[in-house]
């Protein structure tokens, strides 16, 4: 299948009209409406409403920007959006509600709860891997915290940031939302301004950028980034659905998703075993010719393609390596043993090609995990439970999957999210809801019975008695 992009050129915005649309929408938060839980419920089901009744016209543009088949478009986004926004729906009245909790013998008599509070208007700046998901998802929590938002999209998804931009006036309420589209120059002029909250998703490089341009406000941020996620696979493993579930999450949109494992770690004697059960699974997936195969995807541009290529350079590639730019087709590629200075190994892959690294032994793989960034991701396959503690309290990663690749993305009880590089804040399901809210503190103290222990004038008594107490 053939990415045939109608337009690779979004719809920039004029950069001068930036700032008057983020006043509008500011004002629309200040006048409470996004409050009301009925608003908020309104704005999700049309959010269900509007991935539904124009699924047709978002499969095109998927299939325009990415080469995807309609089916892995609808597992991997709209499917997932129809889910979150279910999940919302079903707990969100729950979720608003204040949260008692226990008040110490020294605030006594009193009462504590936590009041979660709407922030105000959300920056939602998107990804193009998942162009319609890590847009919407983001909104959904914010629109449930009782938020509004502003939309960037990202310019190389060029048609479905059309039809966001399209779709979402049609379907939301259009005094508390907008979608501006464009590149760098219209980032940029959307940074200068003061946000509740911004959301990024994308790459570390300007993750730092939206970090630098949010603490001139002081303004929170979520930042979904990236990185190296690894994959350990021991020799106690089921091989055939190992095999099958790593091919799955590596070369679903030919391998650019951030938590598409980026590498194998496995012992020596067990790599050809492991490497010729994913070539298998590869044929059985997208057939000997993944090139003909209407399942598999397309790189999103030219400039990712020569990345991706780049990294094959004197690499001992074991399967795949077929590339050709008039369609930015790489085939499955698998590479052995990668010099470990490479730029396959160095650099996020973000494309259709696994490493596999060998050690000697399966614990070798801990301190190669710990030499590194905290990676997005880490997966772990094998039946040896000792060996899975180890490698889970001796490691560090955003999310952990042990027998499965990226499944915790479909569970909205988990928090999606990074740690260090690869990420800070998290979202999805109440973690999502909690993220773009404030969790105001509320004490109410009763007049009925006033301990004078805490006043002036201090006396020795009094301070032994204090301490008793705190
Ligand atoms: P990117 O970081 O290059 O671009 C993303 C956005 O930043 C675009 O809207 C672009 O207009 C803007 N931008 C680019 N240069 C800018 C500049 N100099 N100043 C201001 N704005 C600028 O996106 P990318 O790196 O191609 O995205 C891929 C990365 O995203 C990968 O690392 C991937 O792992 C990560 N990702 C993470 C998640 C997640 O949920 N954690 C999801 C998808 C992708």
């Amino acid at each position: 299948m053939q990415a045939v992009s109608l337009s690779n050129q979004v719809n920039t915005a004029s950069v001068a009209g930036i700032a008057p649309k983020i006043r509008q929408l500011k004002t629309f938060f200040t006048s409470g409406k996004t409050k009301a839980l009925v608003w908020r419920i309104e704005q999700l089901k049309q959010i269900r409403k509007m991935v539904l009744e124009q699924q047709d016209e978002i499969f095109v543009a998927m299939r325009q920007d990415l080469g995807r088949c309609n089916m892995e478009s609808w597992t991997a986004e709209l499917g997932g959006v129809i889910s979150e926004v279910d999940h919302s729906l079903k707990h969100l009245k729950k979720w608003v509600k204040p949260r008692k909790v226990a008040t110490p013998i020294i605030a006594q008599p009193g009462k504590s709860y936590i009041l979660p509070e709407p922030l105000g208007t959300i920056l939602i700046i998107g990804a193009w891997n998942y162009p319609l998901l890590l847009v919407l998802s983001p909104l959904i929590s914010a629109v449930s915290a009782g938020n509004n938002a502003l939309i960037k999209p990202s310019e190389l998804s060029a048609n479905v940031s059309k039809l966001l931009a399209k779709l979402i006036p049609q379907y939301l309420d259009n005094d508390a939302f907008a979608v501006v589209e464009g590149a760098v120059d219209e980032t940029t002029e959307l940074l200068k301004h003061q946000f509740e909250h911004i959301i990024y998703t994308g790459g570390e490089v300007v993750g730092k950028i939206v970090m630098r341009a949010a603490a001139e406000f002081l303004t929170p941020v979520t930042l979904e980034l990236g990185g190296k996620s690894p994959c350990i696979v021991d020799s106690s493993t089921d091989l055939e659905v190992t095999a099958a579930r790593i091919v799955w999450s590596k070369w679903m949109n030919a391998g650019q998703t951030c938590v598409a494992p980026d590498y194998v770690l496995v012992e020596k004697s067990f790599a050809p075993q492991l490497i010729d059960a994913i070539k298998n699974k590869l044929t059985d997936f997208y057939t000997v010719d993944a090139a003909n195969s209407q399942d598999y995807g397309r790189i999103v541009s030219e400039r990712h393609f020569l990345r991706v290529i780049s990294y094959l350079d004197g690499q001992d590639i074991v399967h795949g390596g077929k590339h050709d730019i008039t369609n930015k087709y790489i085939e499955p590629t698998v590479v052995l043993n990668p010099d470990h200075d490479s730029p396959l190994m160095q650099q996020e892959i973000f494309g259709p090609i696994l490493p596999i690294v060998t050690v000697t032994s399966i614990d070798q793989s801990i301190s190669f995990v710990n030499q590194r960034a905290k990676p997005l991701a880490l997966y772990i396959f094998g039946k040896n439970d000792e060996l899975e503690q180890q490698i889970l309290t001796s490691t560090s990663a955003g999310m952990v999957c042990i027998n499965d690749g990226f499944m915790f993305a479909a569970n909205p009880n988990l928090p999606f999210g990074g740690v260090g590089n690869s990420g800070t804040g998290a979202y999805h399901g109440k973690i999502g809801f909690d993220n773009f809210s404030h969790l105001k503190t509320v004490m109410k103290r009763s007049f009925w019975f006033d301990v004078p222990l805490r006043y002036p004038p201090f006396t020795s008594k009094k301070f032994k008695l204090l301490k008793k107490l705190i």
